[in-house]
């Protein structure tokens, strides 16, 4: 005991087998470390009686970091979504989604790293507001954007660039339509981004960023934007670099943030031992950042980028090997084992 109290919630469908695979890379690095196992989701439900148990928000209010495997919300369940009653609980308002390419996957370009930082909380993402009229002919919803909710995500992203060396934050908007909305999220972008004047701000209609991010993704480097504009982008630059495959996400609070693949429990594959861990790999590499093991974030990934670049036999098949989960954790820790005692 002593170290860093993560919360591990292992998850649902390939969610056991991939956070196995991932505590045994991150043992390796010997980091300090202590896991604190609760439940959520389907496993939840079968053990506790409960999708979402007490024991669980307590172990992530008490860590305040939580590594998650994916969930599974059953339908009549009472909630829509798992992940999304987290964030909601513990107003974790950051959605924070690298896209990094790595080398033989199906990567659109080669040098991409750009963080997407997502307004998680409001925006067009509100339940309340959403009508539609008797007859069935007209819809409407409600877009809300505070100065609060603008201000603590783009101080978030400018924070971030700064506490890892980036150079250069975007801030994307609608403001020349959606005057309002988009008007204060940009207005008060602008008054944050003057307290960090070593860091370059531009502002980028979406559309176009967009069309930029498939053009000339090397001129990203920080994407911060509101939810649903933040829900678009994050998956168009997934898809720059291969897909969901290799795609973590964290989402961020105050008081707790967990971290997770952004990819589904995968059923179809459940139980095979053949699911590809570096997605949940890669989130568990962003939260050693976020408790400040940055040396140890780095040869996560750098032990995924060599691995791939060796087109190792022991990656799953997603990847184009031939091997399994476990078979890809001993590739990754052997790598780091080789370099830790060079
Ligand atoms: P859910 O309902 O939990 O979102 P889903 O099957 O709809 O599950 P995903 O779990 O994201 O969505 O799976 C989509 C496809 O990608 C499936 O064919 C799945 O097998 C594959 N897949 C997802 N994650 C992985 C992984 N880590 N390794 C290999 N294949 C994966």
């Amino acid at each position: 005991m002593g170290g860093t109290g993560i919360a591990v919630i292992r998850g649902d469908g390939i969610g056991p087998e991939i956070m196995q695979a991932t505590l045994r890379v991150l043992d390796s690095l010997h980091c300090g470390l202590d896991y604190c196992f609760v439940d959520a989701g389907m496993a939840a439900l079968e053990h506790q009686g409960e999708l979402l148990p007490q024991a669980t928000l307590e172990a992530i209010s008490r860590c305040g970091v939580a590594l998650k495997g994916p969930l599974t919300t059953p339908i009549g369940g009472g909630f829509s979504s798992l992940n999304v009653e987290l964030r909601r609980r513990f107003d974790l308002y950051a959605n924070v989604r690298p896209a990094i390419s790595f080398p033989n996957t199906r990567a659109r370009y080669s040098g991409i790293d750009i963080l997407t930082v997502r307004e998680n909380t409001e925006g067009a993402y509100l339940n309340e507001g959403q009508t539609v009229s008797p007859d069935g002919e007209t819809a409407q919803s409600i877009i809300r954007i505070t100065r609060r909710g603008s201000e603590r995500i783009v101080r978030y992203a400018f924070e971030l660039a700064r506490r890892r060396g980036r150079r250069k934050v975007t801030v994307v908007h609608k403001a020349n339509i959606m005057k309002t909305t988009s008007g204060l999220f940009l207005s008060v972008a602008r008054e944050v981004a003057r307290e960090f004047p070593e860091i370059e701000c531009n502002e980028l209609i979406v559309d176009n960023t967009c069309m930029q991010l498939v053009m000339r993704p090397e001129q990203f480097d920080v994407i911060v934007t509101t939810n649903l504009f933040g829900d678009i982008l994050s998956d168009l630059c997934a898809g720059l670099v291969g897909g969901l495959g290799l795609a973590p996400g964290a989402n961020i609070g105050s008081g707790a943030a967990i971290f997770e693949a952004v990819h589904g429990s995968a059923p179809d594959i459940a139980g095979k031992g053949i699911a590809n861990p570096c997605a949940l790999l890669l989130a568990a590499a962003d939260m050693l950042d976020h408790i400040d093991r940055v040396e140890q974030g780095k040869r996560v990934r750098e032990a995924i980028r060599a691995t791939l670049a060796a087109a190792d036999r022991r990656m799953t098949p997603d990847l184009g090997g031939s091997g399994g989960t476990e078979s890809f954790a001993d590739a990754l820790i052997e790598r780091l084992q080789t370099r830790a005692a060079a």
